[in-house]
């Protein structure tokens, strides 16, 4: 029994989606331009898809589990469940307008023509504010409506905004922040969910190491307990001896939201010779 993964076939998020693969561990060297390929160490079966048709293959059970944006899983609406959210792909859905236009909040909206590949979420945000306003479906490129006088605004998915930017356009709200996550078919059975725990776990470990740094630093005996006490860790930090005497060295690990702050807070208490590495993996 093979476990059926359906990821993005090319696009933004077909690099990172076999990057992570790869940093549980499981190994898809064959054949990324079929159709399917089999992992070599792990019982899985990967199909290269359009991000946009996963939804739909994990609910009629084609493939048991997918990696794909929130914005396509809520747009697509299918019975799938969100197991885990995997760090990469992030980007909003937002509505844009052209730049010289004053945003008045949503009912701005009122009685206009938005473009957008969404349809649905943008009915959804329409619904929820009470405005109406008519959408218009295009599939590509929403950016140039406006400037062809196709729409008065757009919905659209951003990240940094130049290519807003370079349309003469502005983003005025957002309407969903967005990352990719790995859904599964409802109906999994009880053997496969086992084989998916083992592939949460590992993606679980990865995650973690990444938002995490393993430090290691030396210290005056005499700034021991000051320094410690600033620091997290798992457990509490390792303390070693060095050869000179009366200094110690400091092992601990921390996150990468505290991490500046803290490092801070070590040098204004003595810490020397910080050195900051990667974490490969975090098994807790
Ligand atoms: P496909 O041929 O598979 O349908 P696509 O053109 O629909 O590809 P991409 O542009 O490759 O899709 O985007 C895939 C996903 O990447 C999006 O649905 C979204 O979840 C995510 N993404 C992240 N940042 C952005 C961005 N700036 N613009 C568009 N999508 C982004
Ligand atoms: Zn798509």
């Amino acid at each position: 029994m093979k476990l059926k993964l359906a990821i993005q076939k090319s696009g933004r998020l077909h690099d990172d989606s076999m990057k992570l693969l790869k940093e549980c561990g499981i190994d898809i060297s064959n054949g990324v331009n079929k159709l399917k390929a089999d992992a070599s160490n792990f019982p899985l079966e990967v199909f290269f898809l359009r991000d946009d048709d996963i939804p739909q293959y994990v609910e009629d059970g084609v493939a048991d589990i997918g990696f794909v944006g929130e914005n396509v899983v809520f747009e697509k609406d299918k019975k799938v469940v969100i197991e885990e959210k995997l760090g990469f792909g992030k980007c909003r859905l937002s509505i844009a307008v052209r730049k010289g236009e004053e945003y008045t909040g949503a009912a701005f909206l009122q009685g206009k023509k938005i473009a957008t590949s969404y349809p649905v979420l943008v009915e959804k945000f329409l619904q929820e504010k009470g405005v109406s306003a008519e959408i218009h479906e295009i599939s590509g490129s929403v950016e140039i409506a406006p400037g062809i006088g196709l729409a008065d605004a757009i919905c659209d998915l951003v990240s940094s905004g130049s290519t807003l930017f370079m349309n003469g356009l502005k983003e005025t709200e957002i309407i969903l922040q967005s990352q990719a996550v790995l859904i599964k078919d409802a109906k999994i059975t009880p053997e496969k969910q086992q084989l998916l725990n083992k592939i949460i776990f590992r993606i679980q470990s990865v995650k973690k190491a990444k938002n995490n740094k393993y430090i290691l630093l030396n210290a005056p005996n005499n700034k021991l307990n000051e320094i410690i006490s600033l620091l997290p860790g798992m457990k509490s930090p390792t303390v070693l001896p060095l050869a000179e005497e009366g200094w110690s060295s400091v092992h601990s690990v921390l996150s990468e939201n505290q991490f500046w702050d803290i490092i801070e807070g070590l040098k204004a208490a003595g810490a020397q010779g910080i050195l900051v590495v990667p974490i490969e993996k975090m098994i807790m």
